[in-house]
């Protein structure tokens, strides 16, 4: 058992606590807790327990691992994987052959760990597409899974089958929640998943002990409970009709909505808006290019330039009245009002994942967050 904790650790590494701190509190905001609860998450951390992991890569591309190595500089963020016991990983760790294999076998041996799956599971032709040790991708799963706590599935490979399960799909690939099926799943979607919901869940976990609340596709609410388009900066351009129609042009130079070009926001339900990527210097829509849903069942079917579906989600026909202002208002100011109106949308969700946002009502005590399905 390791003798140091999380917060140790960080400030051996030369972060500092008000660095941790805040961490705790950011944490805090990612799983849409009052901010009072980063005392809680920060006493959790500072317990000196290690949560062992056994992450698994089978029918995928590593990019989930990338994601994860590239997620940040060293900071606390990579340091809650520190302190992890990541006891098996094909891509990272040291041991090879057979000293990881022993390594892997003693940790399923000895149990109540967290299971991490990256890629599908082809189980077309006895699952000779992917084996590992002479062992199908099918049987990985089946043997790690068997005294794992939870599971946690990375990426849309391992949550709905992302592209290898893209039709004619000739692996028979499938995904983790349709095979696993006496244990909690937490699906983590994404192409690939954003390394800070994975951090947020496992901070969730080791705070109260069970894996946060999730919607019907075993996704965690704090991370895929809002739709993208309900929280795109430029959603005051989709309202106002103002569309790019072709890559360069005027519209695409001034930052209008992407929708005519493919973007699948109005049909995506993910945090990207909030927390973005890499260390949360951009995500797709932001740089320029449409939502492809990659967090969303078979998005590699829907295809880039297709338009989604707005039958669902476009605004109502009719609104409730309002008082009309007095003072004439010119197109141009409009205008700004309606720039202004998208900016306020996208500072909502960076005020969520600052954790700024919220009320500390109500905040005696840490309620269990679980609603796993
Ligand atoms: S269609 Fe895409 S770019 Fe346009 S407002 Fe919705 S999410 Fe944003």
């Amino acid at each position: 058992m390791l003798e140091t904790n999380l917060q140790e650790t960080a400030l051996k590494q030369g972060v500092s606590r008000r660095d941790f701190l805040k961490f705790c509190s950011m944490m805090a905001g990612v799983l849409a807790l009052p901010r009072s609860y980063s005392t809680y998450i920060e006493q959790a951390l500072a317990a000196p327990k290690r949560l062992p992991v056994i992450w698994l890569e089978l029918q995928d591309c590593a990019g989930c691992t990338e994601a994860l190595l590239r997620a940040t500089a060293p900071t606390v963020s990579q340091l809650v994987l520190d302190v992890l016991s990541v006891d098996y990983h094909e891509t990272i760790m040291a041991a090879a052959g057979d000293l990881a294999e022993a390594a892997k076998q003693a940790s399923i041996k000895a149990g109540g760990y967290l299971l991490v799956v990256e890629g599908s599971i082809p189980t077309g032709d006895g699952g000779v597409y992917c084996t590992v040790g002479g062992k199908t991708a099918l049987q990985l799963l089946e043997e790690a899974a068997s005294n794992a706590v939870a599971v946690v599935a990375v990426g849309n490979c391992a949550s709905f089958g992302g592209w290898p399960k893209a039709g004619p799909n000739p692996t028979g690939a499938t995904y983790v929640s349709e095979l696993v099926t006496d244990k909690p799943v937490m699906n983590l979607p994404g192409c690939p998943y954003n390394p800070v919901n994975l951090t947020a869940a496992i901070v969730h976990f080791l705070t109260f002990g069970e894996l946060p609340a999730m919607d019907d596709l075993h996704r965690p609410l704090f991370a895929y409970g809002a739709r993208i388009h309900d929280n795109c900066p430029r959603r005051g351009h989709f309202d106002a009709g103002e569309f790019v129609v072709a890559w360069g042009d005027e519209g695409h130079n001034k930052g209008f909505c992407l929708y005519k070009m493919g973007c699948k926001g109005p049909v995506t339900f993910h945090n990207c808006p909030a927390v973005g990527y890499n260390d949360g210097t951009s995500w797709p829509i932001k740089a320029g290019h449409g939502c492809i849903a990659c967090s969303e069942p078979d998005f590699w079917e829907l295809g880039v330039y297709n338009l989604a579906d707005l039958q669902q989600y476009a605004p109502p026909t009719t609104y409730a009245p309002v008082q009309l202002p007095t003072q004439k208002v010119d197109p141009a100011t409009a205008g700004v009002i309606g720039a202004m109106a998208g900016v306020a949308v996208g500072a909502a969700g960076v005020a969520a994942y600052k954790a700024l946002s919220k009320s500390d009502e109500d905040e005696s005590a840490p309620p269990a967050q679980n609603a796993k399905k």
